[in-house]
């Protein structure tokens, strides 16, 4: 009980910067990544009903976002996908690379991301545990089969589904985008893994998200109540629910400026290599 008060009472949470961030992911064994729309932001990706963009504002988040909308106009959703690609084409940001490039250095072993954009698999990262499925897959609504689509395809007039809803090509049911709409559960084997991940690991970054939507926001809490607990550290451009509350430790700064922590976790591999 006492232990269960502690995660919700006030908790020093220190400023500190991506140069330190460096010597934190050198000294931890098993470091995972909880990342959210702030690093795809730099991608040009806006957040879902964003009012300022267009793309959004054309489209009924009724319709496009739950499954109810998707089961009676299944188009729509498609037609959105379709102008996401075309219009926003995005391209993974210095903030993807940096966390594929610190898995190659040894020191990213799990991505758990809220994105539906897969951009942290075209940066190269290789475990990417996706809370809320990719849209850049589909899903077939009758016998389950998945298939990824292909940007190139989807935005070449010549090759772009012109009947909306594509077909399976297996059993000719109605195919979805598969991101997880309002109404859909979130994947149970992203769901159980990422609790494996955040009970497992002894470092955890909270990365572009406030982390206060349930399943993911049990997830920093998950990695603070380990045995022994693991260090938990945000970087938000701004304080977050879990700051004071959870977090160990804050960096102050846009997602993008993790290129510093790479630079600084190759020297400190290197030195330690030649000493
Ligand atoms: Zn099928």
């Amino acid at each position: 009980m006492g232990q269960l008060l502690s995660h919700f009472s006030r908790k020093e949470t220190k400023v500190s910067s991506f140069h330190d961030l460096a010597e934190e992911l050198v000294k931890a064994k098993h470091v995972v990544a909880l990342t959210g729309a702030g690093v795809s932001a730099p991608s040009g990706i806006p957040t879902f009903r964003d009012p300022r963009d267009g793309i959004w504002r054309r489209y009924d988040p009724s319709i496009c976002a739950t499954i109810w909308g998707f089961r009676k106009h299944p188009d729509q959703l498609w037609r959105l996908l379709l102008d996401f690609c075309r219009e926003v084409d995005p391209k993974p940001n210095p903030a993807h690379r940096a966390l594929a490039m610190l898995e190659q250095l040894g020191c990213m072993h799990a991505i758990i991301t809220q994105n539906i954009d897969g951009l942290h698999q075209e940066a190269g990262s290789s475990k990417v545990l996706e809370f809320h499925g990719n849209l850049m897959n589909s899903v077939c609504m009758s016998c389950r089969d998945k298939t990824p689509l292909n940007k190139d395809v989807m935005t070449n007039p010549a090759t772009a589904p012109t009947a909306l809803p594509p077909r399976c090509t297996k059993c000719d049911g109605i195919l979805k985008p598969d991101a997880v709409l309002f109404g859909e559960a979130i994947p149970s084997y992203a769901l159980w893994e990422s609790r494996r991940e955040a009970q497992r690991c002894d470092l955890m970054l909270v990365i572009g998200t406030s982390a206060n939507v349930s399943p993911a926001s049990d997830l920093p809490r998950l990695a603070m109540a380990s045995q022994p607990p693991a260090k938990i550290i945000e970087i938000s451009k701004t304080s977050t629910q879990l700051t004071h509350r959870v977090s160990d430790v804050i960096i102050k700064a846009d997602c993008v400026g993790l290129s510093h922590t790479v630079e600084a976790v190759t020297r400190l591999k290197a030195s330690s290599t030649r000493s």
